[in-house]
């Protein structure tokens, strides 16, 4: 989609702080980090929000999670403990309207949204 903020960083229109890349998945720093650890992991395809996920993109939502894994481990806060949120439309929080996955972590996290 041409004027989402998320296509635009998986196109390098916007630059990013990358954290891991696929064939189908981008994950990156969020800008505005609300713990020591906080990553967007986002689908290359634009998917407005996870309930436009349909049964043909199953594959990509279990990439994320498994990307969500990797960047735990690798950011060293698999043990220690890191929760991972999706925002769904605007009572769930969601902001930006290209599906994506909060990592956070790097503290004892207290309310939701970290
Ligand atoms: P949400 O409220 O779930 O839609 O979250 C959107 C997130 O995107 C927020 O945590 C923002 O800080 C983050 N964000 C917005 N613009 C950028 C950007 N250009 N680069 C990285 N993260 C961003
Ligand atoms: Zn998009």
């Amino acid at each position: 989609m041409s004027d989402c903020i998320f296509c635009k960083i998986v196109k390098g229109e916007i630059p990013c702080s990358k954290v891991m890349e696929t064939d189908r998945i981008l994950a990156f720093n969020d800008i505005h980090p609300v713990a020591p650890v906080h990553v967007l992991i986002v689908p290359k395809e634009h998917v407005a929000t996870f309930n436009d996920v349909g049964e043909s993109r199953g594959e990509v939502l279990a990439e994320m999670y498994r990307a969500a894994q990797t960047i735990a481990r690798e950011k060293g806060i698999a043990e220690t403990g890191y929760r991972v949120t999706v925002n769904v439309n605007p009572d769930g929080g969601q902001i930006i309207f290209h599906l994506h996955m909060h990592v956070f972590g790097g503290r004892k996290l207290t309310d939701a949204m970290g």
